[in-house]
């Protein structure tokens, strides 16, 4: 062996903070070394050592065909013949905006950027621009990215770290954010009574990925859209993680609601730097060039992610693609729940589409005090036991997971026994 995950992650600490460009993959939560990625082929991720993982983080969401799918490689080869980039516009960005205009049809016009970070920091300024008001709401473990805004409270890697908030945001600004309680209606009932006049959006995460998996109920997300039509502010639902994953028309498809703005990535990158947000066209004519509210990106458009996008969206449109996906995320389910009741250890599962979560609990979470009661000991030694058996899960029970088209009967199977022998660790105590 030339090379091992722990060389490479000492080495990494010395110029890079904690060793990694994004903490959730320095496995703070569970301990241990990260992996670190030489290449991956499908439903298989294999590190520096050689060691070969099956995958359900799936980039964090965006490889839902798998990794190195030969039409989405071929088409970013293809693209590179061309520039890199051309800052300027391409007749494959409107094939993009066409084709998520179709596929989402609340999305009546929308913008390309580089990161969900960027398109939910973009969509809120937008809100507050359209309506001419300052205060947002969002809902405590939902995560939109990393503006300052949206870094109150939030989920993903802060929660990880059990640090409610971020530091050098602002208290000026962090004190325009409310958070409340996901899934509580009396709350936004109660916020919405007291300073409707003022709240230019609500942004919402409508299945939370960022807290595990945790579904908002038909009826809190029926309210949240009377109330904003009631009082003119803007629905925001970001679909980064739900989008195009847990149906082909995001969680839009699965609850009926039509928000008034969205924000997407992740999938509809296919693996390269591509999000979006998009909405009812009188919101988006606000943005510059045509109207006062301001966006830009050097990158935006990047005619390499525009072409992974596209490649991947054609391979997610095919007949069935969506039901053979959940079928795959179904047995996974209903297999881990076997695995577990055999040996005793209390456990459930929920998932949509490819996207999943697990709780060692016998009740499905609400909301994230829920999640937060959640014991981490008993995930991180099952996350181990897991990894030991070849098998890659999100090293954070803060965590959604993913399951790609690539993941057959095969990796099931494995991934099944791997957990039969882990909750079998677990039962031993
Ligand atoms: N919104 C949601 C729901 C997300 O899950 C994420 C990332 N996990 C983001 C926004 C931010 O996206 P990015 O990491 O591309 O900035």
């Amino acid at each position: 062996m030339s090379i091992t995950n722990q060389q490479l992650f000492d080495r990494a600490q010395r110029t890079i903070p904690g060793g990694v460009n994004s903490p959730v993959r320095a496995f703070r939560q569970v301990g241990g070394v990260p992996r670190f990625i030489d290449r991956a082929e499908g439903p298989y991720m294999i590190d520096a050592e050689g060691t070969r993982y099956i995958d359900y983080i799936g980039s964090w969401g965006p490889m839902i065909v798998g990794h190195a799918h030969p039409e989405v490689t071929a088409a970013v080869q293809k693209a590179a013949t061309r520039s890199l980039s051309f800052g300027a516009p391409t007749a494959d960005e409107i094939d993009m905006a066409e084709a998520i205009c179709k596929l989402m049809p609340a999305v009546e016009q929308v913008r390309l950027v580089s990161s969900g970070t960027e398109a939910g920091m973009s969509a809120i300024r937008l809100a507050r621009g359209f309506t001419g008001r300052d205060a947002i709401v969002k809902f405590e473990g939902c995560y939109h990215g990393h503006a300052d805004s949206l870094l109150v409270k939030a989920g993903s890697g802060l929660l990880t770290f059990g640090n409610p908030s971020s530091g050098g945001v602002p208290a000026d600004l962090a004190k325009h954010t409310l958070v409340l309680e996901f899934n509580n209606i009396a709350q936004i009932e109660e916020l919405f009574a007291k300073r409707g006049s003022e709240i230019a959006c609500v942004i919402v995460e409508p299945i939370a990925g960022n807290m595990n998996f945790i579904r908002g109920t038909q009826a809190w997300h029926q309210r949240l859209r009377a109330l904003c039509t009631e009082h003119g502010a803007m629905l925001v639902w970001d679909e980064v993680m739900t989008g195009f994953r847990v149906a082909l028309g995001g969680a839009q498809q699965v609850y009926g609601i039509r928000p008034d703005m969205v924000v997407m990535g992740k999938v509809i990158g296919g693996g390269m730097p591509l999000a979006a947000f998009g909405g009812r066209a009188d919101v988006m004519a606000k943005l510059s060039p045509l109207g006062s509210v301001y966006q830009a990106g050097t990158l935006s458009g990047n005619p390499l992610a525009v072409a992974a996008g596209m490649a991947q969206l054609r391979l997610i449109q095919q007949p069935g693609f969506y039901e053979r996906l959940s079928a795959t995320t179904q047995k996974l389910m209903r297999g881990l729940e076997a695995a577990a009741a055999r040996h005793g250890v209390p456990f459930c599962t929920d998932s949509e589409g490819g996207m999943f979560g697990f709780y060692f609990s016998t009740r499905l979470p609400q909301n994230y005090p829920d999640m937060a009661d959640a014991d981490v000991e008993v995930f991180k030694r099952f996350f181990h036991a897991m990894l030991d058996r070849g098998v890659y899960l999100a090293p954070s029970m803060f965590e959604a997971g993913f399951v790609s088209a690539a993941h057959g009967d095969v990796e099931i199977e494995a991934t099944l026994s791997a957990a039969d022998a882990a909750f079998a660790e677990l039962a031993r105590g």
